[in-house]
């Protein structure tokens, strides 16, 4: 008997199995047209409730990758990638790939926009003046061989599948859902043709998924997935309570990334940065020592060399490269208000989410997709989990325009203050290899 797609809603709703033709006829007919978007969002809901094997994720992931084009890398020798599933303040893109790069690790990235409370790494680049990320193939392997990184905007023409699906999802409640994630995020990782990715997997309340262990079972099963198509994946577990690093705000966050390739250390993002910089040094083959790996990752940040790396790439890619020395030249609000402490005590707790959510009201992120965005606004934070903190004393920092009612409510509301003393909070980085790694431990579920 053929199915139809009716009959394959109503077998996913019942929670059985789906062939993988049977996920083919929905999803080639959605990207076709001949499913209606009604259709579409029903099986996407049956799929959230009821889930997927192993074998299904594998099949969507297919026919996600096989819906468009894939970047043509060849020639290229191990080509690593890092991908994050998205957080308040995650920079790390602007560290990592220089510092892979200074190392002769080569990079290339095909990053997203913002959406919702989430930055998105090329809004973050475009605050700097003159840079393209929309570069076509000949350019993006002439950048690549020019300076060792390139970070593109991906192709509509990569995985149409996949961002036809996505909007819908946006819009019927089914992003938070294990194999639709995966699928999702994988099969761009595959069209993007290189030899290996780190995922940064986040957990927490400025995440994707909550908690520790949905964040470790996505980040296994990515890592499955990965093998399934020989594409090489270690995963770092890393929380997303409170915003990576000081800032939120996309020229705010390319001058703490600067900070940081001038050797600084910013709390939380420095050490991240260096543990996915090392994995992908491990990945890479270039290294087979964790420790060795991360002492070069140290280094190349410390001397300059990732710096250095970094100013040739912006130059490479249509930016003006004097602001790695000089941020000045990076946009910047006319008003910074002080947020300030209504009482004495110790931090608990910085709501990533309602940094976040504040940053993309203020004009720093976007509600729908192409929405115009502002590169200079956002949010510095003053203090973090577990400092003491006195009423009166700076909490944050508002950048703004000054065209409307500031913030700062709503910014000393995303801090929780309590009278007895918290301990910082600790730095939770899991790494999750392959099990077939020669050598190397592995935590799975
Ligand atoms: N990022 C993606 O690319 N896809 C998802 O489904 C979620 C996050």
């Amino acid at each position: 008997m053929t199915l139809g797609v009716l009959d394959v809603i109503a077998a996913k709703r019942r929670g059985e199995r789906l062939p993988a033709e049977a996920i083919a006829l929905v999803v080639d007919g959605y990207v076709r047209g001949d499913v209606p978007d009604y259709q579409m969002a029903a099986w996407l809901m049956a799929v959230a409730c009821r889930g997927m094997d192993f074998d299904e994720v594998v099949a969507l992931t297919r026919v996600y990758v096989d819906s468009g084009e894939r970047l043509d890398l060849r020639g290229f020798d191990r080509v690593v990638d890092k991908h994050s599933t998205g957080g308040v303040g995650d920079k790390t893109t602007l560290v990592v790939a220089p510092a892979l790069a200074a190392l002769g690790v080569p990079v290339a990235k095909m990053s997203g926009r913002g959406l919702d409370f989430a930055g998105g790494t090329l809004d973050k680049l475009e605050s700097i003046p003159g840079l393209r990320v929309g570069l076509d193939s000949d350019r993006i392997r002439t950048v690549l061989a020019e300076v060792g990184m390139v970070v593109v905007e991906q192709s509509a023409r990569l995985v149409p599948a996949d961002g036809a699906t996505y909007a819908l999802r946006d819009v019927t409640g089914t992003v938070e859902s294990l194999p639709l994630i995966a699928a999702s995020i994988m099969s761009k990782k595959i069209a993007a043709g290189t030899n290996g990715v780190v995922l940064d997997v986040k957990f927490g309340g400025g995440a994707l998924t909550g908690d520790l262990a949905s964040a470790t079972e996505l980040a296994s099963l990515m890592i499955e997935i990965g093998a399934a198509f020989g594409l090489r994946c270690h995963a770092v577990i890393s929380d997303m309570d409170q915003p990576l690093g000081w800032s939120a705000g996309n020229a705010l966050e390319i001058r703490e990334a600067v900070d940081v390739l001038r050797g600084a250390e910013v709390p939380g993002l420095t050490e991240l940065c260096v543990t996915l910089a090392a994995e992908a040094v491990l990945l890479s083959g270039a290294e087979t020592d964790q420790d060795r790996a991360r002492e070069q990752v140290r280094a190349v940040l410390a001397d300059g060399r990732a710096r250095a790396t970094f100013r040739r790439w912006v130059a490479a890619q249509g930016g003006d490269p004097a602001v790695v020395d000089d941020p000045r030249r990076l946009p910047a609000t006319p008003h910074a208000d002080l947020v300030t402490a209504g009482r004495s005590g110790w931090v608990r707790a910085v709501d990533a989410r309602a940094i976040g959510t504040l940053a993309l009201r203020l004009g720093a992120g976007r509600q729908v997709k192409s929405a115009p965005i502002d590169h200079a606004v956002g949010v510095t934070l003053h203090k973090r989990v577990g400092d003491r903190v006195v009423a009166g004393e700076p909490l944050a920092q508002v950048h703004h325009r000054g065209a409307g009612p500031v913030p700062v409510e709503q910014a000393r509301a995303a801090f929780t203050i309590v009278a007895e003393e918290v301990p910082p909070a600790p730095t939770v980085h899991t790494v999750l290899r392959p099990r077939t790694a020669p050598g190397v431990a592995t935590a799975r579920r």
